[in-house]
C-alpha cells in the first residue's frame, strides 16, 4: 500500500521513477487540481489555460457537464445545475438549514440528502465526483500518464461523515487518494510553514459562500488545528449580493425573475473582481426583460456597501482565538485564502486586526491546492531529503465504548493527534457468554445516551468461560484522514470482528460546540450517575456470579452457609431493582455478598484445579 512505503523515511526513489501525484482543493465555488513538477509546486490549467474549475455540474439533455459551461448555463437550468454541492456532503436534509436558496428537489434519503435531476436521483457524492473526475482527466492529460494517487483537501471542521462522502467521491473519480488534508493546513504548507520554525497561525479563508478561520500550531513539523471558526453563510457571493441590490436601486429597476436575478448576479461578479484587478468596473447588462442597465462601480461605493460584510468575519476570528485562548499578539502569521480575500478592503480589515500584513503573496485562489500538492509529492515518494515531515491533526470530540450500565468507555480522547491507535481489553459479564455487542460512541458525556452513537457491531465466538476471564482487546484506529476503524478480538482463540464507522449524518459545528458545552455542565452530575451506574453493574454481576456457582455446585454448601448467601443475594437483589438506590447502601451490600460467598469461593477454585490436573495428566499421558 502506498500509504506504507511513504512512512519510511528515506525511501525516495530515484529522479526518474518520478511518481505522478497531484493534490486537489474541491472547494465549494471553484476548484482546483495542482502538482509539484522539479521540485516547483504548480496549479494544472484547462485548455484554454485556465486555472480555476467552477464547482458547478449540470446533467443536460446531452450528457454531464462540469465548470464554466455548466456555470453558464445555470440561469437557463437552475434545476439541473447544481452548485455549492459541497454543503450536502455527507448531510441530511434535517442538517442542513439553507437548502431553501437552492431551485433544487430534494429527496431525504436517511444519511444524505438526494437532488431530483433531468438524469435521475443524484447523492451530492456522485455530483462531486463529477467535478473530480474533470481535474483527474485534467491532470493525466497535463502529466501525460496515470496519476499514482491525489490529496484532497477539506475544511477542518469537516466531521467523519463528511470526510467519508469526500473520500468515496474521489474513489468514485477514480482517483487513489492518498490523504485527506486540511484546506487551512494546506495553505500552511503551500506558505511553507511546515520549514519555519515553531509558532501560532491563523488561516483567514473567505471564499465563494463560507469564511473559515483556523488556527493551527506547529511544533515539530507536526500541524495542530487548536480551534476553527466561522461562518457557512458569509463569502465572495454575499458581496455580488450587495452589488446586484446596488445596481438595481441605482437603475430604478424593482424585483426581477428568477432568470434575471441569476444573471445579474454573475455580472455583479464579474464588476467584483474587475474592480479589484483593475481598479474601476462598469456593469452592464441586458435583462431577460429586454432593459438594459448600465452602472459604474468605484472602489469607494463598493467599499461602504459591504462594510459591514467585512466587519461579520471578525466575530469568529475573535471566538477562535477565545476558544483556543490566545491573543492577536500570540498569532505569529496569517495566511490569506479565497478569493475574496483578493478585496483590497478585506486584506486592510486583516492586518488592522491582528496588527500585522497577513501573507499574500501567493494566488488565494491557488494555496490550498498548492500545498495539497506538495504533500501529495511527499505521499507519493517523491520527497526530497530532508522532507521527511509527517503532518498530524486532531479529533474533535472523544471516541469510545458503551460498557455495561450505558457508560462510556473513552478509548481515545478529545483532542488526539491523528493517525492514532489505542487498545483497551474488556472482558465478558456473564458466564458462558459467547457474544459481544461493541457499541461506538463519540462524545464527552460519561453516559451513552448523552454521546452520540457512531456505529454497533458484534463479536462472536467467544468461547465459554467464566464470566470475567474472556480477555476482549477493543482497537481504535483513526487514520490521517479522521476515519474510525474499531476492532474486537477474543484473545485465546484469536476470533475478530471489526468495523470502519461510517456515521449516517455528520455532526455540525454547533453540536460539536454543544456536545463540549453540555459535558462541562454536566460534568459533576455525570460523575455522580456514573458511580451510582457502576454500583449497580457490580452488584448484577456478583449476584449473576453467585447464583450460576450455586446452580453449578451447591453440594459444597453446608445448609446454614447456602441460607446466608441466598439472603445475602436477596438483600442485594431488592437494593439493585429499587427505583432510587442509594449508592453507598449498594456498596456495602455488594461487599457483604462478596464476603459471605468467599469460602464457598474458594472451595470452587480448589475443586476446579483438581478437576483441570486430573484432565492434564489424561492429555499428556496420550
Ligand atoms: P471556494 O473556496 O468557496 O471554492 P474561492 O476561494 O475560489 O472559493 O473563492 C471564490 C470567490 O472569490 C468568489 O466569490 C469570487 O467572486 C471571489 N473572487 C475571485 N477573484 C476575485 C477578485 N479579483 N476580486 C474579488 N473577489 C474575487
Ligand atoms: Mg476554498
Amino acid at each position: 500500500m502506498t500509504l506504507l512505503q511513504i512512512a519510511e523515511p528515506g525511501e525516495a526513489p530515484a529522479p526518474h521513477q518520478h511518481r505522478l501525484a497531484v493534490g486537489i482543493d474541491l472547494g465549494t465555488t471553484n476548484s482546483l487540481v495542482a502538482t509539484v513538477r522539479s521540485g516547483i509546486p504548480m496549479v494544472l490549467p484547462d485548455e484554454d489555460g485556465r486555472p480555476l474549475l467552477p464547482s458547478v455540474v449540470r446533467y443536460g439533455d446531452d450528457g454531464v457537464t462540469v465548470g464554466y459551461p455548466a456555470q453558464n448555463a445555470q440561469a437557463k437550468d437552475p434545476q439541473n445545475t447544481i452548485v455549492s454541492v459541497k454543503r450536502f456532503m455527507g448531510r441530511a436534509l434535517s442538517d442542513l438549514s439553507d437548502v431553501r436558496r437552492f431551485p433544487y428537489h430534494y429527496t431525504d434519503l436517511p444519511g444524505m440528502v438526494q437532488i431530483e435531476t433531468r438524469a435521475g436521483r443524484k447523492s451530492p457524492v456522485e455530483i462531486s465526483a463529477e467535478i473530480l473526475k474533470a481535474l483527474r482527466i485534467r491532470a493525466e492529460s497535463n502529466l501525460a500518464g496515470e496519476l499514482e494517487g491525489a490529496v484532497v483537501t477539506v475544511p477542518a471542521y469537516f466531521d467523519d461523515a463528511q470526510r467519508q462522502a469526500t473520500r468515496d467521491a474521489a474513489r468514485l473519480a477514480g482517483l487513489n487518494v492518498l490523504r485527506l488534508l486540511n484546506e487551512p493546513t494546506a495553505a500552511a504548507i503551500a506558505y511553507g510553514l511546515d520549514n519555519a520554525s515553531e509558532g501560532i497561525y491563523a488561516v483567514y479563508d473567505l471564499g465563494g459562500g463560507t469564511f473559515d478561520l483556523s488556527i493551527l500550531k506547529l511544533s515539530r513539523g507536526v500541524f495542530e488545528v487548536l480551534a476553527t471558526a466561522g461562518d457557512t453563510a458569509l463569502g465572495g457571493d454575499d458581496f455580488d449580493h450587495r452589488v446586484y441590490c446596488w445596481a438595481l436601486e441605482t437603475q430604478g429597476i424593482g424585483p426581477v425573475s428568477p432568470s434575471d436575478t441569476r444573471l445579474l448576479m454573475m455580472k455583479a461578479r464579474e464588476a467584483k473582481e474587475n474592480l479589484t484587478l483593475h481598479g474601476s468596473s462598469t456593469l452592464m447588462a441586458t435583462l431577460f426583460s429586454g432593459e438594459t442597465i448600465t452602472a459604474t462601480l468605484t472602489a469607494e461605493t463598493f467599499t461602504a456597501i459591504t462594510q459591514t460584510l467585512v466587519g461579520k468575519t471578525l466575530a469568529p476570528i475573535k471566538k477562535a482565538l477565545r476558544d483556543a485562548k490566545l491573543a492577536t499578539t500570540d498569532i505569529k502569521g496569517v495566511v490569506m485564502v479565497g478569493g475574496a480575500t483578493r478585496m483590497p478592503q478585506v486584506q486592510r480589515a486583516v492586518a488592522e486586526f491582528f496588527g500585522q500584513p497577513p501573507l499574500n503573496n501567493l494566488d488565494p485562489d491557488q494555496v490550498v491546492a498548492l500545498g495539497a500538492a506538495i504533500q501529495a509529492n511527499v505521499l507519493a515518494g517523491n520527497r526530497a531529503p530532508g522532507e521527511d515531515w509527517l503532518l498530524l491533526d486532531v479529533i474533535p470530540l472523544s471516541l469510545g465504548l458503551e460498557t455495561m450500565g450505558g457508560l462510556t468507555e473513552k478509548i481515545i480522547s478529545r483532542n488526539s493527534t491523528i493517525p492514532i491507535a489505542r487498545a483497551q481489553s474488556f472482558t465478558t459479564f456473564k458466564d458462558g457468554q459467547t457474544a459481544m455487542a461493541i457499541h461506538v460512541v463519540q462524545g464527552e458525556r460519561e453516559r451513552v445516551d448523552d454521546c452520540r452513537s457512531l456505529a454497533r457491531f458484534e463479536l462472536h465466538g467467544i468461547p465459554p468461560m467464566v464470566a470475567g476471564a474472556a480477555r476482549i482487546l477493543v482497537t481504535f484506529q483513526v487514520d490521517a484522514d479522521g476515519l474510525l476503524s474499531v476492532t474486537a478480538r477474543e484473545e485465546t482463540t484469536r476470533v475478530e470482528a471489526a468495523i470502519t464507522v461510517k456515521p449516517s449524518y455528520g455532526l455540525s459545528d454547533a453540536e460539536i460546540a454543544r456536545m463540549l458545552e453540555e459535558s462541562h455542565a454536566n460534568a459533576a452530575a455525570d460523575m455522580t450517575t456514573r458511580a451510582l451506574l457502576e454500583a449497580r453493574v457490580d452488584a448484577e454481576r456478583i449476584i449473576d456470579a453467585t447464583e450460576s456457582a450455586l446452580a453449578a455446585d451447591a453440594e459444597l454448601l453446608a445448609a446454614d452457609e447456602r441460607a446466608t448467601l441466598d439472603e445475602a443475594v436477596a438483600r442485594l437483589r431488592h437494593l439493585v431493582n429499587e427505583a432510587g438506590a442509594d449508592r453507598r447502601a449498594l456498596v456495602e451490600a455488594t461487599e457483604a455478598l462478596n464476603r459471605a460467598s468467599e469460602a464457598f469461593a474458594g472451595r470452587r477454585m480448589d475443586r476446579s484445579v483438581a478437576q483441570a490436573l486430573t484432565g492434564l495428566s489424561i492429555d499428556t499421558l496420550r
